[in-house]
């Protein structure tokens, strides 16, 4: 089924949710403007970008489970602050994954990121790179 999907520089392909946020419109003429209202961070290589709606590309993916949500894909918001201890501006950033994660693991997962230094172009609003908070985890789609 044919399906909306960003492109990363690195040349990985993120599907955005689809079914779930949108259950009636299946044609390629919805954009999903509340997920690209963040930056949007690779789950390959960790760049964080900003995206428009021209960049969003319907591509042949796999088919959605209307019952079971198999395939689907949940999109994150996920915040922190910066390392910068008398900044502390936060620092927020969306991520897919697949539909059956649940906000503790969203949370763990991020974590140890963040405590790699994975995110590497995701700054706060005064330049400084992200600590390793425990970060907060809202699902957006
Ligand atoms: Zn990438
Ligand atoms: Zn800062």
């Amino acid at each position: 089924m044919i399906r909306p999907s960003l492109t990363c520089e690195c040349g990985c392909r993120m599907w955005l949710p689809y079914r779930k946020s949108q259950p009636a419109v299946s044609e390629p003429g919805w954009v999903p403007k509340e997920f690209l209202s963040r930056e949007m961070a690779c789950p390959e290589c960790g760049r964080a970008s900003a995206y428009g709606v021209r960049d969003v590309r319907w591509a042949e993916g796999a088919e959605i489970d209307p019952v079971t949500g198999g395939d689907e894909v949940s999109c994150w918001f996920v915040e922190t602050v910066c390392n910068e201890q008398r900044c502390e501006l936060p620092i927020g950033f969306h991520w897919l994954t697949g539909g059956h994660s649940g906000p503790e693991e969203i949370r763990f997962r991020t974590l140890r990121l963040f405590e790699r230094g994975f995110f590497k172009s995701l700054l706060c609003g005064r330049g400084h790179p992200p600590g390793t908070r425990v970060p907060t985890v809202r699902r957006v789609g």
